[in-house]
């Protein structure tokens, strides 16, 4: 149970359910597994009590990627360009309205909407808000507003939410997992999803190029000890030229492999986009908070895990970070 969003919220919550015929759930750009698990998962819900439902993301002709295209309920993905109108729009996972891309106008336009998110920089867009920075993840927040709705949870919906919940946490490892994160856990898997399955295609199934690509920038690595207060920072890049033909999304798990550098408490990876831009992915440990780091630099994000966008070329983006890290508390 969420301690963080009141009553009066969830009721207006479910209100807005209960009035509703359809409904779209947007996820963030460049969506990761919490983002989509969780529309998916509460997409499955909201059909079951005879909704007609869609979920999208404000991308250019938006196709689900296929690192994630075994989630259950994918069925439901449509581009943003051949929308229908619904009578109620939910966010799920984007904490700031530059996260909605393309789908902006359509979630402002909407008389009703609800925003299902725990980043702590939320930015407070939409008018029913279930967010509680205190979540593992959205997901955990998406299985209490089924549980709300009195849905009888699925294989399906589960499987969903599943995946959101543990690659946010990082398979059940980082600091934000509590005991009810795995009683939640243990929950879904009763349901009978496959837990080893899921796994294997959300954390160790990838093309061999995406590995060849993580190990040529792994090799490129900078560790800067006196980083960060001392503290320590490892980066590295990954520009288009590296990426070659692969997907933004493959660039994303840089960063996993990064995190793990023993010397330095913050790890970034600069991922250079198909656009051009280069935008930042940040993980700490223990004592800094990129949250702020991310939000100071226009992005957000959680405390140890957090992301932004530069409009700057890479080595001035890289400057301004170890800067801005120079004056960080730990
Ligand atoms: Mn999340």
């Amino acid at each position: 149970m969420s301690n963080f969003v009141t009553q009066p919220e969830w009721d207006k919550a479910l209100a807005a359910v209960s009035s509703c015929s359809s409904v779209l759930l947007l996820a963030h750009v460049t969506p990761d597994a919490d983002a989509l698990g969780s529309a998916l998962g509460l997409g499955l819900a909201l059909q079951s009590l005879g909704k007609k439902v869609q979920v999208s993301v404000g991308e250019e002709n938006f196709e689900i990627p296929s690192s994630l295209s075994f989630l259950p309920g994918a069925q439901l993905i449509r581009a943003p360009e051949v929308l229908e109108k619904t009578d109620l729009v939910i966010s799920c996972d984007v904490s700031s309205v530059a996260r909605l891309g393309t789908a902006l106008e359509i979630l402002q336009a909407a008389e009703v909407s609800i925003a299902i998110d725990h980043h702590p920089s939320f930015t407070g867009f939409g008018t029913i808000h279930l967010v509680d920075p205190g979540a593992a993840a959205t997901a955990e927040l998406v299985l209490e507003f089924i549980d709300r709705l009195e849905v009888s949870l699925t294989t399906e919906m589960a499987g969903a939410i599943f995946a959101g919940l543990t690659t946010d946490t990082g398979s059940f490892k980082f600091s934000s997992t509590t005991s009810h994160t795995l009683r939640t856990a243990a929950r879904l898997v009763d349901t009978g999803i496959d837990n080893s399955t899921l796994s294997r295609l959300l954390f160790d199934d990838e093309p061999l190029a995406a590995l060849v690509m993580m190990g040529d920038a792994i090799s490129k690595a900078k560790l800067l000890p006196d980083a960060a207060n001392g503290a320590g920072l490892v980066y590295t890049s990954v520009s288009l030229e590296q990426r070659n033909a692969l997907p933004e999304l493959a660039a994303e798990r840089v960063i996993e492999a990064l995190r793990r550098t023993s010397e330095a408490e913050v790890s970034v990876v600069f991922k250079q986009a198909d656009d051009g831009h280069w935008s930042a992915s940040l993980r700490s440990k223990t004592s800094v908070d990129v949250g702020a780091v991310a939000l100071a630099m226009g992005g957000g994000g959680h405390k140890y895990a957090a992301g932004y966008s530069s409009t700057l070329d890479l080595a001035e983006s890289i400057e301004l970070l170890i800067a801005k890290l120079a004056n960080t508390a730990i």
